[in-house]
């Protein structure tokens, strides 16, 4: 099978919405009237993103989702992608299981994939993608300001328990691992939230290195400060279902290690207003997506963390590694 033949067995559909598709040199989008275009890449690398054994549709899943994600902390509808891929080989058995998975969540999204590069090479896939968001509307990282709530999307820390097991370096009980390997494995993009958040969200920002480290660059952007209450967070492990097995097994720091810096849980934080809180809920319902309400944005700069009381919790949480 040739380089074309492998393009287009397994990377050609008829177009749907873009105005040129695979096969020429460059693929044509027709963003409509008053929208802007919202452009991201992501790179997954073998050893660095994935364990060389991972399954290989969840790998294809997973390529799309984390650039969905970025398309979603946007507020951004996604339209299309490209897909440039070093293969070691033209091995069918995985390019079907990969095609399989990416374009399962593609087509959930109404995304199509309109171009490429395909070589060989040590496995490595990139993908960009485009969405469209009405001008001057998206989610940007710098809105945030003193007195707005933080909330964030989904459950927090069972994409890094997964990790952890996978690595040997802890046990979870076998549902809640084949719980926790599917939000490291297979994550949900927050599209229908991100889109929902329009006009509401004052700043927003996909979690994929953890939660304080991504809260940062909403701060650093928006030149606030912020404070979290941990006794909130620590909840958002597995959204409270394994919660007290996750007490007994897991010290109270590594269960809030994991919620505040796990990383890989592509989940939304957010901010708006005190006055939008009935919007966010809405917004919420709208995309039959939980939100919890952890925060607010401070003029103070820095990330304060918090007990139920109001006082501070010390820890070595904003620079989290218990398992290097
Ligand atoms: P060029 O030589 O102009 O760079 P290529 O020969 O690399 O084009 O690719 C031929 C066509 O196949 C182009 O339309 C390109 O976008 C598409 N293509 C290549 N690799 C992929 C891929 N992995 N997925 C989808 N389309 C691809
Ligand atoms: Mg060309």
């Amino acid at each position: 099978m040739n380089e074309f033949d492998l393009i287009a067995r397994y990377f050609s559909r008829p177009v749907r919405r873009a105005a040129l598709g695979v096969g020429d040199d460059c693929a044509l989008l027709q963003p409509a009237e008053g929208m802007q275009l919202a452009v991201s890449s992501d790179m997954l690398v073998e050893g660095r993103h994935f364990f060389p054994d991972v399954d290989v549709s969840a790998l294809g899943h997973k390529a799309l989702a984390v650039n969905l994600s970025d398309l979603a902390a946007c507020g951004a509808q996604p339209l299309a992608f490209t897909l440039a891929l070093a293969l070691p080989r033209a091995d069918e058995a995985w390019l079907a299981a990969f095609s399989r998975g990416l374009f399962a969540l593609a087509d959930a999204h109404g995304c199509e994939l309109v171009g490429g590069d395909t070589t060989q090479g040590p496995l490595n896939i990139c993908i960009t993608v485009f969405g469209e968001v009405p001008r001057g509307q998206a989610l940007l990282r710098s809105g945030a300001r003193a007195g707005d709530d933080i909330y964030v999307s989904g459950t927090l820390g069972d994409a890094r328990l997964a990790l952890e097991a996978l690595r040997g370096k802890l046990t979870l009980p076998p549902e809640w691992m084949a719980a926790a390997r599917l939000r490291l494995e297979q994550p949900t993009p927050r599209i229908a939230l991100g889109m929902a958040l329009r006009g509401v969200a004052t700043s927003a920002i996909d979690i994929s290195d953890g939660l304080l480290g991504d809260l940062g660059h909403i701060l650093k952007a928006s030149g606030t400060g912020a404070r979290i209450d941990t006794s909130i967070a620590i909840n958002l492990i597995a959204d409270g279902t394994y919660l007290e097995r996750a007490r007994g097994l897991f010290s109270h720091e590594t269960r809030l290690g994991c919620v505040l810096a796990g990383g890989d849980d592509y989940e939304l934080a957010f901010t708006a207003p005190v006055s939008a809180r009935p919007a966010v809920q809405a917004a919420a319902l709208q995309a039959q997506t939980p939100v919890t309400r952890l925060g607010s944005i401070e003029n103070a700069p820095g990330l304060r963390l918090v007990d139920a009381a109001g006082q501070p919790v010390v820890g070595p949480f904003a620079s989290f590694d218990h398992f290097a």
